[in-house]
């Protein structure tokens, strides 16, 4: 048994149909973050199934399923997230969401079953020395109090100690089955921001007697464009758009207030404090140039998504063993996304994997997005490998 070789993909070719079945049904039957009540009962029945200690309910729909072999103290988690996103479908498959405006448009599905896939395998197997922590998360796409939050709360790496944790998501336009690795920031943390600027209303014709709310939008908005150019260090990455700018109904009227809605993108905790801290001072210090007064509502995201360097060098590793090298990209370049397993990699130590889902593919959120199911078996395998190395019998 000690010279059987680590999980390859060939392994998961008999999985196949299952996993494409589970997918499909999981596609077809989306629930949207908080809501997933169906989708975390079907995950934890099925490892229950094959031998799991499964813990439900773990901050809300979370499932943690549990697998201890041998008597080595190590453990390892495996993240997979669940929920579906508010999209009409338009993909016109046979499997296709059969609820309306709700879709699994990010390949939540995929995830889930590639992580389900691997559940089967290391219970058939079982070629490894250690505990395994299978998680279920739900509602990533919440944008805040998400369901990694939650997890956290509700006790997860106390009641499930983990050394390392590992997550991946499929990634639109890198060749299917191609891994992408990055040490260090990977994703960005992204906080929005609404701005209300209070003006004086008035006639058109005597701008004289109105504070004009829309000039002074107009004027923060300028500003708001030195930020990142002039505030942050050329060699780091951030993002200030403005997304909405609402104000008025009439040509003839001066409006009493304006509103601004932005997005703000950064990869370290220290541009992060500096964006926020010129985008409050200039909301300000215009406003008050012009006699208007504006409200912020500065709303923190998730946080910037850092990988640690052995794990992702481990993980990055595994991939190379099991695809060959030639279809591992590291390092892979950021992504201006987010993501909420940033908050699990603040507690413990891990990688979060990029996975390619085709070229020429429908990007994620888009209304005609699907998982690429040739990925289902090569997760699968790489899970499987990856507790399995990370656990291994022979490790000194
Ligand atoms: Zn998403
Ligand atoms: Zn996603």
């Amino acid at each position: 048994m000690s010279e059987r070789c680590y999980c390859e993909v060939a392994d998961l070719a008999e999985a196949r149909s299952e996993l494409d079945e589970i997918r499909h049904h999981l596609h077809k039957h989306p629930e949207l973050s908080y809501e997933e009540a169906d989708t975390s009962r079907f995950v934890a029945d099925k490892l229950e199934a094959w031998g799991y200690a499964v813990t439900r309910n773990v901050g809300g729909h979370g499932v943690v399923a549990s697998l201890k072999v041998g008597t080595g103290a190590r453990t390892v988690g495996v993240r997979a997230d669940m929920d579906a996103l508010p999209i009409q479908e338009l993909t016109g498959l046979d499997y296709a969401s059969v609820h309306e405006g709700k879709m699994h448009a990010c390949g939540h599905d995929g995830h889930t079953t590639v992580l389900l896939g691997a559940a089967r395998q290391l219970a058939k197997t079982r070629h490894f020395d250690g505990t395994v922590h299978l998680i279920f998360q739900p509602a990533e796409e919440a944008g805040s109090d998400s369901g990694a939050v939650r997890m956290i709360a509700d006790g997860l790496f106390e009641r499930f100690p983990c050394e390392a944790i590992f997550g991946l998501h499929n990634h639109p336009g890198v060749p299917t089955g191609t891994f992408g690795f990055r040490a260090g920031p990977l994703m960005a943390a992204c906080d929005t921001v609404k701005l209300r600027i209070h003006g004086k209303g008035g006639h058109a014709a005597r701008p004289h007697l109105a504070v004009d709310p829309v000039l002074v939008g107009s004027s923060i908005v300028m500003a708001l464009q030195s930020v990142v150019s002039r505030n942050v260090d050329p060699n780091e990455a951030a993002v200030v758009t403005v997304g909405a700018f609402r104000s008025g109904h009439a040509p003839n009227v001066i409006p009493e207030d304006a509103v601004l809605e932005m997005s703000v993108r950064s990869f370290s905790p220290d541009v992060r404090a500096t964006l926020e801290a010129r985008i409050r001072a200039l909301a300000e210090s215009q406003a008050q140039s012009y006699g208007a007064t504006v409200e912020i509502d500065y709303i923190r995201g998730y946080p910037v998504l850092i990988n640690s360097e052995a794990e992702t060098a481990f993980a990055r590793q595994v991939a190379e063993e099991l695809v060959g090298p030639e279809h591992v990209i590291a390092p892979f370049p950021p992504i201006a996304g987010s993501e909420d397993f940033a908050y699990y990699l603040q507690k413990i130590p891990g990688c979060f994997v990029r996975l390619g889902n085709g070229e020429g593919k429908p990007m994620l959120h888009n209304a005609r997005y699907d998982f690429n199911d040739e990925n289902l078996t090569i997760g699968a395998a790489f899970w499987t490998r990856l507790v399995e190395r990370f656990l291994a019998r022979d490790r000194t």
